[in-house]
């Protein structure tokens, strides 16, 4: 049995994204696979998916519309986007759930219940938290963290472009170089953009580790990390 019993892992919706901004059916599939891994290694699986690919609320309030009603606009594209990944899932043969952090009719989604999650993971189950913390004016990164601690994550996996958290920007400096570790106080500190402030101080008050990792440039590496390949950089 390796490090971790029980993940969370954060999807941004952009991670899903094709070029018309959607949902790319290849990417699916090395997400389904990137879960399967995990799955084969024992490590019970609960996703958080963003909605960027469809809907920011910002964005939305930066073209006119109501902040709120964006934020509520965001939220349903993460159900939109959940769906996707339970359906490649269940393709798959991965037995997948997915719930709502508010109530959706109609037979769409449960809604978010820790126990019935908790349940569903101890059976090999891989649970989606969509719709983030089910309020508006906050992020799916937040939504990750509240969802971790209420199903008892062991740890937050982020899945990001960049394959860890460095120095400085890697894509401008050149001797950037990759943390392999990392304090919360000295990413505050230093002001090092790893998730929103709200996600970050629950994440510091519950004392919930942060593994950033790049998971699609080598779809290996989640499966890598979980079997103690140090990959990625860990807050903690
Ligand atoms: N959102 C929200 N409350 C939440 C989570 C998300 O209002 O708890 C809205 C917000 O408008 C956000 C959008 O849903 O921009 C999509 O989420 P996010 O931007 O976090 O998606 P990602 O960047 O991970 O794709």
């Amino acid at each position: 049995m390796g490090k971790y019993k029980r993940i969370l892992l954060k999807l941004s919706g952009e991670a899903l994204a094709s070029t018309d901004n959607t949902i790319d059916p290849d990417t699916l599939n090395k997400v389904v696979n990137i879960i399967q891994s995990a799955i084969d290694q024992k490590v019970e699986v609960g996703i958080v998916i963003g909605g960027g690919n469809i809907f920011r609320g910002a964005a939305l309030a930066q073209a006119g519309m109501n902040r709120i009603t964006g934020d509520h606009m965001g939220m349903l594209a993460t159900v939109i986007n959940a769906l996707a990944i339970a359906d490649a899932c269940k393709k798959n043969k991965i037995n997948a759930l997915v719930m709502s952090g508010f109530p959706i009719g109609g037979g769409v989604c449960d809604p978010v219940d820790h126990n019935k999650a908790k349940q569903a993971l101890s059976e090999g189950k891989v649970v989606i938290f969509s719709a983030g913390t089910g309020s508006p004016c906050f992020t799916t990164d937040t939504g990750a963290v509240l969802r971790a601690i209420e199903i008892d994550a062991d740890i937050v996996f982020k899945a990001t472009k960049v394959d860890g958290v460095y120095t400085d920007d890697p894509m401008k400096n050149p001797d950037a170089t990759r943390y392999e570790t990392l304090g919360f106080d000295e990413a505050i500190e230093k002001n090092l953009q790893i998730m929103d402030t709200a996600a970050f101080a629950l994440c510091r008050e519950h004392d919930l580790d942060i593994c950033v990792f790049s998971m699609l440039e080598n779809t290996d590496t989640l499966s890598d990390i979980l079997k103690g390949a140090s990959l990625g950089t860990i807050v903690s």
